[in-house]
């Protein structure tokens, strides 16, 4: 039997949400259910042996990944959303992306202070996003010591900001 190629459940789509960005759609990866098993299978391997309280993601196709995989691992879910849905007092903070500026927040009080919390989010493009979430899990009290991504975009560099924290992901594509 031929091994499992993920590559092959994503949908790429070239210039959007702009011209010149080629977006790699994970919806495609959801639609398969033997994709996205395998998806959460792999992650929940990756990190059963290591010591993870909790698990962050970013809105909203993170949330997809890391729901069930808090729920399989049996630890709690942090969400970290756009600013404005969060009812409760949130810690913010602005930050710019691969093709816009953005704003996220998380609920100061789902932050749990001096624990080990894991941020995932779908893509990793220049880890903007996921730089900005872990300095507000910092800033909250909590310890980042690993991110991962379902799929990396390397050559947007996203290692270099995210130093010198460990990212993981399960498939990277080299250039766009
Ligand atoms: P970044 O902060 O640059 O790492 O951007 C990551 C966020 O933007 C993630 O939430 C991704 O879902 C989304 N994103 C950025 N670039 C792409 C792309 N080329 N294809 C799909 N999603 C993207």
């Amino acid at each position: 039997m031929a091994a499992f190629n993920l590559d092959d459940y994503i949908r790429k789509v070239p210039d959007f949400p702009k011209k010149g960005i080629l977006f790699y759609d994970i919806t495609s990866v959801l639609a398969a259910p033997k994709a996205f098993k395998y998806c959460i299978d792999k992650m929940v391997e990756i990190f059963k042996g290591k010591q993870i309280d909790a698990v962050a993601a970013i809105e909203a196709r993170g949330f997809l990944f890391a729901a069930p995989f808090a729920a399989v691992m049996g630890i709690p879910l942090i969400p970290i959303r756009k600013k404005g849905k969060l009812p409760g007092v949130t810690l913010s903070k602005k930050y710019d992306l691969e093709y816009a500026q953005a704003e996220i927040e998380v609920h100061s009080a789902d932050v749990p202070r001096g624990k080990r919390v894991l941020i995932t989010d779908d893509l990793i493009a220049t880890g903007g996003t996921l730089n900005a979430a872990r300095s507000l899990l910092v800033e909250g009290g909590a310890e980042v010591p690993e991110f991962f991504g379902i799929v990396g975009l390397p050559f947007l560099n996203y290692r270099q900001i995210l130093e010198p924290t460990p990212v993981t992901t399960l498939l990277t594509y080299d250039s766009e």
